[in-house]
């Protein structure tokens, strides 16, 4: 039996990309390191190395304080299909 894994190769995307700065503005590159509920990905998962994973972590938690990232995704505020509040 073949174990589904949602990370197959281990490498450091910030590494491959050549990124020596990360910049908390740029919500798109800390994305990579965010999960679905906006929670901070460990690095047994994503793969990145330790001086990446350090930079990548200052810089979501002062995302988080300018608002830029949410800290928690409650439950109740996930809502299955987003037109419902339209209507
Ligand atoms: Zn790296």
């Amino acid at each position: 039996m073949a174990e589904k894994r949602k990370f197959k190769k281990r490498y450091c995307k910030y590494c491959e990309a050549k990124i020596d700065h990360i910049d908390y503005k740029d919500v798109g590159l800390l994305k990579m390191s965010l999960s679905e509920r906006f929670k901070i990905m460990p690095r047994r998962l994503t793969g990145n190395c330790k001086k990446h994973q350090d930079l990548v972590t200052i810089a979501i938690k002062r995302a988080r304080q300018t608002a830029l990232i949410p800290y928690i995704i409650d439950r109740k505020n996930v809502v299955e299909n987003p037109f419902d509040i339209l209507r």
